[in-house]
């Protein structure tokens, strides 16, 4: 008589914990955004040229199809930063959309950068357009998807979504968003950043920063049991030089300012940072589940960085 109720409790206890399979994002729409945002016409997104405003046009409309709030006019916080490269000062633009939570004050900062390096060398083939499929049209693509998730799902946690310029420029957009950021930083419960994740032969994908901040490491594996790709740990060991990706993408601005953090990455392939970083280049599975992973893992996170 009594294990009943008891098991029934349990159960309902696990499934409140656990993520059901309707959590995911919108295939075809993922991948028509990956699609439009690498397409030649875009011409790699370079800060500061016209097609990267065209990119930049596309996630606002997103982000107010899904009925996004932000603290910005029209979305868009403008920076400056002196480039190096080209001895001037440049203007960058980074899009923040905000879904405020239902349980929290604090913030889960969601970000992936849409600029790429634009046009350049032109390789064996003539082709000079630097796409940037995976780097990064795949995150942006994912956040768009995130966005109208949350839109529709509200999380506990506030999550601003942050598509982020000037990271090929050596993290601008970042620098400038916790340079400026428009609530405390110390509201910020975490920094989850997305860049290169829609392909691997491996069928793998990294989760890292868990080497400086260990309490992550069993809410991730516990968001990726029985799920593909492999979600992997590492990357983050200090002193292993470009095996260490703490500082390798714009999670490494909110690094600095001693944010928790965690990027979600591929390794390097061979049409990294080349105009064969292309969509045909994609694999759609791959993509779409690792869409879907990391989504369940900031289910996951905004669940239990509650009790923190
Ligand atoms: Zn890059």
């Amino acid at each position: 008589m009594y294990f009943r109720p008891k098991l029934l409790t349990l159960l309902l206890a696990l499934f409140a914990l656990q993520p059901v399979f309707s959590q995911s994002v919108r295939d075809k729409n993922l991948l028509s955004h990956l699609e439009y945002l690498s397409s030649d016409e875009l011409r790699g997104r370079k800060t500061g040229t016209p097609e990267s405003e065209v990119a930049r046009n596309y996630i606002v409309e997103q982000f107010k199809n899904s009925k996004l709030n932000t603290q910005y006019p029209d979305f868009i916080q403008e920076f400056r930063f002196q480039s190096r490269r080209e001895g001037k000062t440049l203007e960058g633009k980074n899009v923040l959309g905000f879904v405020p939570g239902t349980d929290s004050k604090k913030v889960i900062v969601i970000t992936a950068h849409y600029d790429h390096v634009g046009v350049g060398r032109p390789n064996a083939e003539g082709d000079s357009i630097y796409n940037g499929t995976d780097d990064n049209a795949s995150g942006t693509a994912a956040l768009i998807e995130f966005a109208e998730y949350f839109s529709k799902n509200p999380p506990k946690h506030s999550i601003l979504f942050a598509a982020l310029d000037g990271e090929e420029m050596g993290l601008q957009g970042a620098k400038a968003l916790v340079a400026d950021f428009p609530f405390e930083l110390d509201m910020i419960a975490i920094n989850i950043n997305m860049d290169m994740i829609s392909r691997n032969e491996n069928g793998e994908i990294y989760a890292s920063g868990t080497h400086h901040h260990p309490q992550l490491k069993q809410i991730l594996e516990a968001a990726a049991v029985g799920k593909s790709p492999q979600l992997k740990f590492g990357h983050d060991l200090p002193g292993t030089g470009s095996d260490d990706w703490t500082k390798s993408s714009d999670h490494g601005a909110f690094y600095d300012k001693g944010i928790t953090h965690v990027y979600f990455g591929v390794e390097d392939h061979p049409d990294y940072h080349q105009p064969s970083d292309e969509f045909q280049q994609v694999e759609p599975g791959f993509f779409i589940d690792a869409a879907n992973l990391i989504l369940a893992c900031v289910i996951q996170l905004d669940e239990a960085l509650l009790k923190e």
